[in-house]
């Protein structure tokens, strides 16, 4: 319910924010600009927190749920990368991506599989030093839309990936770098109600690889 609450107040601060940035006349000081858009930037990722607290909930309460449409899925990771090449160059490091020329049609809920795309290239991001890689390809195979995410990031210590989807759960290694440790648990139960699975590799200060994948229309699970 806290949880809850705590939404309608951000979302109108959003709202006014959102306004100033619409309407703060050219002429302003740029720090101004920059300061407006940090704060934008700052509800969103607030907002993000929340929105992943109520689904922990929504899951552990069997209420997560899932509207699948007809969906272009190649489409929908293009837009995920064209935010991670933004985010990665913040960050200093290189986005690189290698999409399927074929785009398939697959029954999928839009919104929800967006952001498990955009919470695996997030972390690689998140996870990798300055002047790292963030590598995203996908692929049709064996029946299913698989799309890889890999990086040359901090990686995840042997005897922890085991937990990694559990709830709350963080690396050792992820000390220092802020989460809630909520996004690999929402992001592996959506898959998993789209009848797909999600994997990782890792190795400690080498880099991760998380795969997704989707079963296309027609194969078993779709
Ligand atoms: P958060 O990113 O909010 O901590 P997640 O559920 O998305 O939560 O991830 C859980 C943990 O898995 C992270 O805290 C981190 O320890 C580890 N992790 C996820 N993605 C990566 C990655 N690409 N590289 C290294 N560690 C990762």
């Amino acid at each position: 319910m806290m949880t809850h609450d705590l939404k309608s107040p951000l979302t109108v601060i959003m709202g006014y924010v959102q306004a100033l940035l619409l309407e703060m006349p050219e002429k302003v000081d740029p720090s101004l600009h920059l300061f407006v858009r940090e704060m934008d930037k700052s509800s969103g990722k607030m907002l993000t927190m929340i929105d992943d607290v109520l689904d922990a909930y929504r899951l552990e309460a069997g209420l997560l749920q899932i509207d699948r449409q007809p969906c272009n899925a190649r489409q929908l990771l293009e837009g995920c990368c064209n935010d991670g090449v933004r985010e990665a160059q913040v960050h200093g490091s290189t986005f690189l991506s290698e999409l399927s020329p074929e785009a398939p049609v697959l029954s999928l809920d839009g919104k929800q599989i967006g952001r498990v795309f955009a919470n695996l290239i997030g972390n690689a991001v998140k996870f990798t030093p300055r002047r790292g890689t963030i590598w995203v390809s996908s692929a049709l195979r064996d029946g299913f839309f698989t799309v890889e995410v890999s990086d040359t990031g901090i990686g995840i210590p042997s005897e922890e990936l085991p937990r990694i989807f559990n709830k709350y759960f963080r690396a050792s290694a992820a000390r220092g770098f802020k989460g809630t440790g909520l996004g690999l648990t929402i992001s592996k139960a959506i898959v998993e109600a789209h009848g797909g699975n999600i994997m990782v590799e890792s190795q400690e200060g080498q880099g991760s690889r998380f795969t997704v994948l989707l079963p296309l229309p027609g194969a078993k699970n779709a």
